[in-house]
């Protein structure tokens, strides 16, 4: 993409205009959440201005307009996961609903003592929380793939690590920490080869490199639209049809109910026997104008821009003495996580605040990881395609300044 696209793009992007202390904002939070195009913020107006009634069952015409906004959202997010059918996304409100949602019902159908579920040590809270409470709730064990010294998954330990109790994978496809990209098609195989599921978090990799869940052959695959330049409040689980169909519902309500009555109830045929209550039909409708806007600029395009950025911003970090990049795997997508000497990377975010500048500090909700790394935490930059080259320079001019000051 060049430079009269991005400055289009951000055109989209108003809240790029904002000043944060007088200074312009540079906003590299995006693996937190992404700003918002212009057109997903007008569909959320226009929606609830021209199209606002409770979906499902309704004859008057709004309902009727509304309830096809929302198929029709899961008709584009089932294309834009290349899903084989739309009955297989059901809508959450967001990655950590949706791990839930299988750790609870796979976990009722498929799992009793003594099974195995198997993550890796780089997962977000939410891809290990959840099965640890599955693991409490039946007695089960917990498995971690280790990684090695750069940030990726050791493959042979991961062989070693499926036996006969082991029930399900659960991996993120991108690291919100190191970058890393894992191998998660590999990853798939392997499992198959077992006979074992695998869910793939793909909160981190689905605004920045392509995804065909077909082709992975994942069996559960999740993300949510806040990290995609959509929403807050919705997200997704694609499930293949033959296990969602097998698993019982995660929440009862309205919705997913087929009959209903003191005796007995049955369950509504997918998607709806996982969306009980009334679903975000705003939210979805604003999710699928996000996934087109990202289709319009093509993820290919995203993938290659955004690697460009990673690359510069990397090479520019490490003329800083005491450079640390935490995460160096050969396939990383476009975050950056690092220290600096002994300093602080709270002192450095704050610093780099006053400055106009969003990172992010912490343990980024990966604690297991960051305390195998036997470090305190991280400063992260994440970048998105309308950050530029010229940001990068103004960051490194600030964090130069900033490590000085705190030296
Ligand atoms: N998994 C990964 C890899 C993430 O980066 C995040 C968000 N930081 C989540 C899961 C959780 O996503 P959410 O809070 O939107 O449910």
């Amino acid at each position: 993409m060049d430079k009269q696209q991005i400055e289009n793009i951000r055109k989209d992007f108003p809240i790029l205009e904002e000043k944060i202390y007088n200074k312009d904002l540079i906003y590299f939070d995006n693996g937190a959440t992404t700003q918002k195009p212009r057109c997903v913020v007008e569909k959320i107006e226009q929606a609830y201005y021209h199209l606002n009634a409770n979906i499902h069952r309704g004859v008057h015409f709004l309902s009727q307009k509304a309830t096809e906004a929302h198929e029709d959202a899961r008709t584009t997010v089932a294309e834009f996961l290349h899903a084989a059918k739309r009955e297989e996304i059901i809508f959450t409100r967001g990655t950590t609903e949706a791990i839930n949602l299988v750790a609870y019902s796979f976990g009722e159908a498929f799992c009793k003592a003594g099974d195995e579920i198997i993550v890796s040590v780089l997962e977000h809270h939410s891809n290990i929380v959840p099965w640890q409470m599955l693991c409490e709730r039946k007695g089960m064990k917990l498995q971690v793939i280790p990684m090695n010294e750069s940030g990726e998954l050791n493959v042979e330990a991961y062989k070693a690590l499926i036996n006969e109790h082991t029930k399900l994978v659960s991996v993120a496809h991108v690291s919100n920490v190191l970058g890393t990209v894992n191998p998660v098609a590999e990853i798939i195989k392997i499992a198959h080869q077992s006979n074992v599921l695998v869910l793939i978090d793909g909160a981190q990799a689905v605004p920045h490199i392509p995804v065909n869940v077909v082709e992975l052959d994942a069996d559960f695959y999740v993300f949510s639209a806040h990290k995609i330049y959509g929403p807050t409040g919705i997200g997704v689980l694609y499930g293949k049809e033959t296990w969602l169909n097998q698993m019982p519902p995660y929440q009862g309500g309205g919705e997913m109910i087929a009959t209903v009555s003191f005796e007995k109830t049955t369950y509504n045929e997918l998607p709806f026997k996982f969306e009980a209550g009334t679903p975000d039909y705003v939210g979805s409708t604003a999710l699928a104008e996000a996934l087109r806007y990202v289709q319009n600029i093509g993820i290919e395009n995203i993938a290659a821009y955004e690697h460009e950025l990673t690359t510069y911003a990397t090479q520019r970090l490490l003329e800083i003495e005491g450079m640390r990049i935490i995460g160096t795997a050969k396939e990383k997508s476009a975050v950056i996580s690092f220290l600096v000497g002994n300093i602080h990377p709270y002192d450095i975010g704050m610093l780099l605040d006053k400055l106009g500048i969003a990172v992010r500090t912490g343990h980024h909700c990966a604690q297991p990881l960051i305390d195998s790394l036997g470090i305190l935490g991280t400063v992260r930059a994440s970048f998105a395609f309308y950050n530029t080259k010229e940001e990068i320079d103004i960051f490194i001019t600030a964090l130069k300044k900033v490590v000085q000051m705190l030296e």
